[in-house]
């Protein structure tokens, strides 16, 4: 008589959390209060089983109406910057530290990033992405744990432990950095050009550059939190 191996209960099946139920459980999320005047969770979107992870900051007007973050006018910079790498959007994973838009689309609040984090760290720990390019300050600050901003460590990489996994962190400058100041694209799009090889490298040692000092004068889009 062969032997019969017990059935695996629906149960148990059901129990293994996947990035889309992850998802699914986040989209009655009430951690803060950004809960009360949002049209739905923007969770993320893109390959589940990407090398590459983007995470910029917050859904803004449009991403809060269609769910899916980066639709709108940064959204289509980032297009054609994945573009000129020879990169869709269904290659990489794409994210925000904010899951929901605040209003007027000011800037993240600390307790709202606290309130949110977990749900970042569980989505890379789900993903397991090889190198994580952060777009912007606010993204970059968190998971780089240091206060360092975009202006000074964009374009450096570092290897970095993420959520338990060894993760190239690439910070980059946020899309909308571009809209504001157009001189940005070039800067971006020669940060972007570097994805490829750092998506090879995987999580070989990277050499962490010494930081660019601090420009001397104020930064110009402070106010937009882009830089
Ligand atoms: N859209 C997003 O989804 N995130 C940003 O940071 C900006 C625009």
């Amino acid at each position: 008589m062969p032997r019969r191996l017990a059935p695996v209960s629906a149960l148990q099946v059901a129990s293994v959390e996947t990035l889309e139920t992850y998802g699914a459980a986040t989209a009655g999320c009430t951690r803060c209060r950004l809960a009360q005047g949002r049209t739905q969770v923007v969770f993320g979107a893109g390959n589940p089983r990407a090398d590459l992870m983007f995470v910029g900051e917050a859904p803004g007007f449009h991403e809060d109406k269609q769910g899916v973050p980066f639709v709108g006018q940064a959204g289509k910079l980032l297009d054609g910057l994945l573009a000129g790498v020879q990169l869709r959007r269904e290659d990489v994973y794409i994210a925000n530290v904010l899951k929901c838009r605040p209003p007027g689309n000011r800037d993240p609040q600390p307790d709202e990033i606290e309130a949110c984090e977990p749900h970042l760290f569980r989505q890379i720990e789900l993903i397991e992405p090889k190198v994580i390019a952060t777009l912007g300050n606010f993204a970059t600050k968190l998971l780089s744990g240091r206060p360092l901003g975009i202006t000074r460590v964009h374009g450096q990489e570092q290897e970095l432990t993420i959520a338990g996994r060894s993760v190239l962190l690439y910070p980059i400058y946020h899309p909308a950095a571009a809209l504001y100041t157009p001189a940005m694209l070039k800067v971006l799009e020669s940060d972007f050009a570097r994805l490829p090889e750092l998506m090879g490298r995987g999580s070989r040692p990277a050499v962490l550059a010494e930081p660019v000092p601090e420009p001397a004068v104020a930064e110009p889009a402070e106010q937009l939190g882009l830089f």
